[in-house]
């Protein structure tokens, strides 16, 4: 039986086409499939689960349906690190901690989101050791939703002035650090997303898969019995 793995969506409001893509993906590609990882970057921005967020709700019921009968995993990205057990609960996901490890076949799997490899961005790894923190994350969700997305906006409008200053090469993963994860891990296949650069590298290590985002088509991972496969529909 199948599994599947996607990342990087951006679902927002301002574009409700990729949302519907993924309805459609759930519905059709993923109807056989016995699990689906979603490893972050689902949401644009998530702000915490008290936010309705009405323009999710035809995904949300395609994704309940779909925890009903197979098996849904999400792992927090950078921008949707605050969605929280009340939203795993109501979809019916399990959140995983990153890096998680699982079995496949014969093979050790570790998954990730994509950004703790990107350690040549220092500046980013530090804001992300402070919204990671639980003190910075309580407060944060204490104040109120529209405070709230006053900071986020602030925060993402800073985000994009400083990469325009960085490199691709500074943006893009360390290979010793990816070196270091399949070594200390001990697994001979990583699966990412976060760079938006889907691709399968062949290292002497292991195998990387890199999930795409989905803009314009689906880009998404697949295994099914020892084969495993990148599906790229953006072109
Ligand atoms: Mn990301």
């Amino acid at each position: 039986m199948e599994i599947l793995f996607i990342s990087d969506l951006h679902l927002q409001q301002e574009q409700p086409e990729t949302s519907v893509k993924l309805v459609e993906f759930i519905k059709a590609r993923a109807t056989n499939a016995r699990a689906l990882y979603i490893l972050g970057d689902l949401f644009e921005v998530w702000l915490g689960d008290d936010d309705d967020s009405p323009e999710f709700c035809a995904l949300f019921d395609a994704l309940r349906s779909f925890s009903q009968r197979a098996n849904l995993y999400f792992m927090p990205g950078n921008r949707d690190f605050l969605v929280g057990s009340k939203l795993a609960r109501k979809l019916g996901f399990e959140i995983l901690a990153e890096p998680y490890l699982l079995r496949l076949g014969e093979q050790s799997v570790a998954l990730m989101h994509g950004d703790q490899l990107c350690t040549d961005d220092v500046d980013y790894q530090n804001f992300r050791r402070m919204v990671r923190a639980p003190e910075w994350q309580q407060e944060f969700l204490s104040k109120s939703l529209a405070e709230r997305r006053k900071i986020a906006s602030g925060l993402r409008q800073r985000s994009t002035d400083a990469m325009q200053e960085k490199t691709e090469m500074i943006m893009d993963v360390n290979p010793e650090t990816v070196n270091r994860y399949f070594e200390n891990l001990n697994i001979d296949v990583l699966v990412h997303g976060h760079t938006h650069r889907p691709a399968v590298h062949g290292l002497p290590a292991g195998t990387r898969y890199v999930l795409g985002d989905w803009r314009p088509g689906p880009s998404y991972l697949s295994w099914n019995d020892g084969d495993w496969q990148l599906h790229d529909e953006r072109v």
